[in-house]
């Protein structure tokens, strides 16, 4: 199963748990950029090693994270 991940970045508060939550380990917080409320947001950075597990999503606090899961 192939994924993609959405990040609402407004609402990211840089927490960090998706990151410690991915398996595949392709989510980091982007030091180079900040959000409109104050925050380094999540980002993906290797979208197609994504296997839509979901865990990033679910340990979001804030509900930022939408995962698609692809026919592919
Ligand atoms: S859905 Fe799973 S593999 Fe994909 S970014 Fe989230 S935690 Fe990582
Ligand atoms: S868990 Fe949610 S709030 Fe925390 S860094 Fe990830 S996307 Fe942002």
């Amino acid at each position: 199963m192939k994924g993609r991940v959405i990040f609402n970045e407004d609402t990211c508060k840089g927490c960090g748990l998706c990151v410690n939550a991915c398996p595949m380990k392709i989510l980091a917080l982007d030091l180079t950029r900040v959000n409109k409320i104050g925050y380094t947001p999540a980002h993906c950075f290797d979208m197609d090693k994504c296997i839509a597990c979901t865990n990033c999503a679910l340990m979001c606090p804030d509900s930022c994270i939408t995962v698609e899961r692809l026919d592919v």
